[in-house]
């Protein structure tokens, strides 16, 4: 089973408790459809805009054994109000010149 770090948006968390992205990586579903059910290692914020913490919080869970990081729907669709994360693409970015190629990026979660 894969071991995965999951990075949130922080000004979610008031609304959101992330059951849902917990449940399809359980089940293997979603956005883990071709990867099976996985094993969440870390479940983190961005630690609030502009995303700048994310970069050093990836690079920790990998440290820690993530072996994919997510950035779940809540960043990059904008669950549950259809409110992107306006730096999403910088954050991705930044993060993965950060931990490297090798690391696989999953863009969302449900
Ligand atoms: S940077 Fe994006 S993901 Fe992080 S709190 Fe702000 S809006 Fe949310």
């Amino acid at each position: 089973m894969k071991k995965v770090g999951m990075i949130r948006c922080q000004q979610t968390e008031d609304m959101c408790p992330g059951n849902t992205d917990f449940k399809v990586a359980k089940e293997g579903k979603l956005a883990f459809e071709e990867m099976g059910p996985v094993e969440v290692i870390g479940f983190i914020s961005c630690g609030g805009c502009p995303g700048k913490r994310a970069i050093t919080r990836a690079k920790m869970m990998v440290d820690r054994g993530a072996e994919a990081i997510v950035l779940v729907s809540c960043i990059s669709k904008g669950n549950p109000i259809g409110y992107p994360c306006p730096h999403y693409a910088n954050m991705r970015d930044a993060i993965i010149k950060k931990i490297g190629p090798e690391i696989e990026i999953i863009e969302w979660t449900h």
